[in-house]
């Protein structure tokens, strides 16, 4: 074990800001403790760094790649490497996958599909989640380091979900030290593997909460919580949603993963060429990692938002304008979003735009002359007002034509509907044999597109962000035509259906936020 070295002065992009303006110089673990800034934007390093020497990391497994560019954000003087290397490991040994994220040859010359799932949950989350969850009980034992019990820092970590992020934060904190995680689902309104992918974990640490009320209902209570003084006054709450800083981190590396896994797999295709991603996007954390890829240096020629119905981003890049709701339909609740095929992409705005929107509104200001800290307190002016803006009027924009340009030279953007969603699932079944999951065929069906529109051939690695078992009434329905097909037998992993069959755990509650606050007082006794 090394020391930290108390010398290693933090770089630029090792410091930490507030795209509000309030926050500047934070530590890492400040960050990500923090998860929120208290003026209520989101962390940014203060820069991102170039890797002038990025190429020479195309040999690296997976969490070689990792420590590298984790390296670049978190100052040895926070985390030795050492440390940081433990955790990395720690995180990435629990995946199915040899290489973590392989990447697949899927058809014609140049469409190739990442597979994020290999993970103990199935889901794309848990790239960033197992990394996040020993990442936090790393801290959190550190702080707690020789005090006595009453005087630890405990975290309670509170979520709703709709099934993806609940069971990959539980995978991800099952059984870690001076933290408990208790998530709410609403009582049958989620898929049964779901269901028992988090039911199933009986760690003393683990909490599920079956809500009688809808999704919405159960981020309510949530949000009640963290708004509440007496629940703040009796337990230290904490948040693993996708505003983390962290699990933007950990989402770079399979970036330059699945670039470095194309250059050997293609003939075609070298280490230097340009490539294209399309990401099936919900809150824009997972292809905000991409951005900064690319800022880092990766040779990237687009990165594609892929959206469902819940289009907000689609229509920001076709019109500069950030809206939630232009036209409600009839009976439609004003701040709702549609149900979809892929509803762990149903959002009415995405998180993380804000921190993109903060680095266009910063470029614009330096191509205008602005020096580097003019620059950030323009773009903290900039968030301010349009998110006051969103706030008060459901939206704002057009943001300045110049911004937009800027922001069109690294994205393009597509929009699927329910039945394009199907179409694809069935189409690339009957071509490949392959069978995609709703949300990472999304993804397939604008980058088909995208193969079509663009003049010069170019690789496109299209990433799937689920494993088609999570999402069986959808697969089934769009594959049930298909001669032979069998869902249990070439979809559904052993693993999921042992878990069918286990002990499960699960607290039945109101749709009242005074009564999950009071189950988590009790926990906070036990
Ligand atoms: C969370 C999630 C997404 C969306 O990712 P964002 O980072 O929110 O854009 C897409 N697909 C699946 C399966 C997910 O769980």
């Amino acid at each position: 074990m090394t020391t930290a070295s108390a010398s290693a002065t933090p770089t630029e992009s090792q410091k930490y800001l507030s795209t509000r303006g309030g926050d500047y110089g934070l530590s890492f673990e400040e960050v990500v403790l923090k998860g929120l800034a208290a003026d209520g934007g989101l962390f940014l390093p203060h820069e991102v760094p170039v890797a002038e020497d990025w190429q020479s990391w195309k040999d690296l497994s997976y969490p070689e790649l990792a420590l590298k560019i984790f390296s670049l954000y978190i100052s040895t003087s926070e985390i030795p490497t050492e440390e940081l290397k433990g955790i990395i490991d720690r995180s990435y040994s629990t995946f199915r996958a040899e290489d973590v994220v392989p990447l697949v040859h899927l058809k014609d010359d140049n469409l190739y599909l990442l597979e994020l799932f290999h993970g103990p949950s199935y889901s794309f989350k848990d790239c960033a989640l197992q990394f996040l969850g020993n990442l936090f009980e790393f801290l959190l034992v550190r702080k707690n380091q020789g005090k006595e019990a009453k005087d630890k820092h405990h975290l309670t970590v509170v979520g709703a979900t709709s099934g993806d992020t609940g069971s990959a934060a539980i995978y991800g904190l099952r059984g870690k030290k001076d933290v408990t995680v208790t998530i709410l689902h609403p009582e049958g309104r989620i898929s049964p593997i779901q269901e028992v992918q988090m039911t199933t974990c009986t760690e003393a640490n683990v909490h599920n909460l079956a809500v009688k009320g809808t999704f919405d209902d159960c981020q309510d209570i949530v949000k009640a919580l963290f708004g509440d003084a007496d629940t703040n006054a009796h337990v230290k709450l904490g948040a693993v949603n996708s505003i983390n800083f962290s699990r933007i981190l950990a989402q770079i590396v399979f970036y330059f993963y699945a670039y470095f896994s194309l250059a050997r797999k293609s003939s075609t295709f070298k280490v230097g060429d340009k490539v294209r991603f399309v990401t099936p996007t919900g809150n824009f954390g997972n292809i905000l990692a991409g951005y900064f890829a690319h800022k880092m240096g990766l040779p990237v020629d687009k990165l594609v938002v892929a959206t469902n119905e819940n289009d907000i981003l689609h229509r920001f890049w076709t019109t500069g304008r950030y809206e939630k709701n232009p036209e409600p339909t009839a009976g439609s609740k004003p701040d709702a979003c549609k149900e979809t095929f892929s509803p762990a992409m149903d959002i009415l705005v995405s998180s993380n735009f804000e921190r993109l929107l903060w680095f266009l509104s910063k470029e614009h200001a330096i191509a205008n002359g602005k020096d580097s800290l003019a620059s950030k307190k323009q773009a903290s002016e900039d968030i301010v007002s349009w998110y006051q803006s969103l706030k008060s009027k459901g939206g704002f924009g057009p943001i300045h034509e110049d911004m937009l340009t800027n922001g069109r030279l690294i994205f393009e953007s597509d929009r699927v509907s329910n039945a394009e969603t199907s179409a694809t699932i069935k189409s690339c079944y009957e071509e490949t044999k392959y069978v995609l999951d709703p949300h990472s065929a999304v993804g397939i069906t604008v980058a088909q597109r995208s193969l079509a529109r663009v003049s010069a051939p170019t690789h496109h690695i299209s990433l799937s962000t689920a494993h088609p078992a999570k999402f069986s009434d959808v697969v089934t329905a769009a594959l049930k035509d298909e001669p032979g097909f069998d869902f249990e037998a070439q979809v559904l992993p052993d693993e999921l259906k042992a878990l069918l069959k286990k002990e499960t755990r699960v607290t039945k509650v109101e749709n009242s936020w005074e009564a999950v606050r009071e189950i988590l007082k009790a926990q906070d006794r036990s």
